[in-house]
Parts: structure tokens; C-alpha cells; sequence
């Protein structure tokens, strides 16, 4: 669980930008949010290392990357 201050430390660390596309937060649509680097499920903490902001649509894409890769390759699979 991060605290609303460690969120407000990152935020301010962060320069209020998306760490990934750069946009400042006035040209994001929605709230920036904090961001895994190593995400929790791999092992990564809550350390401010770690943290970081992000934007709807780098988050979002990198979910999509990894749903991506799950797909690879099928079509070329043949039982004969
Ligand atoms: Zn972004």
C-alpha cells in the first residue's frame, strides 16, 4: 500500500509528468498513477525506487504488451 504522501513525493520526483511519454499532467486526460517499475507481481516493492507516474495509456499499453505475447506464433501451429 503506498501512503498519499510517498504518492505526492513521487509525483513531485516525477516533475508531474508521465515518467514514459512525458506528458505533463494538464495535457493528460485523467489523474497520472503511480507506477510498478518491477511490477508487484515479479517482486517489485513499494520503494520509491521502484515507483514511478505513468499515464492511462502507457499503463495501458504496457498490459497489452504483455497479454501480446501470449498469442505469438499460433497461427503457424499444425498438428501434421
Ligand atoms: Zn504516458
Amino acid at each position: 500500500m503506498i501512503s498519499d504522501t510517498l504518492k505526492k513525493q513521487i509525483r513531485d520526483l516525477a516533475g508531474n509528468r508521465c515518467g514514459y511519454c512525458l506528458s505533463l499532467q494538464k495535457y493528460v486526460l485523467g489523474m497520472l498513477e503511480i507506477d510498478h517499475i518491477i511490477p508487484q507481481a515479479k517482486g517489485g516493492t513499494d520503494d520509491p525506487d521502484n515507483l514511478w507516474l505513468a499515464c492511462r495509456l502507457c499503463n495501458g499499453y504496457k498490459g497489452v504488451q504483455t497479454t501480446a505475447c501470449l498469442s505469438k506464433d499460433s497461427k503457424n501451429y499444425s498438428a501434421f
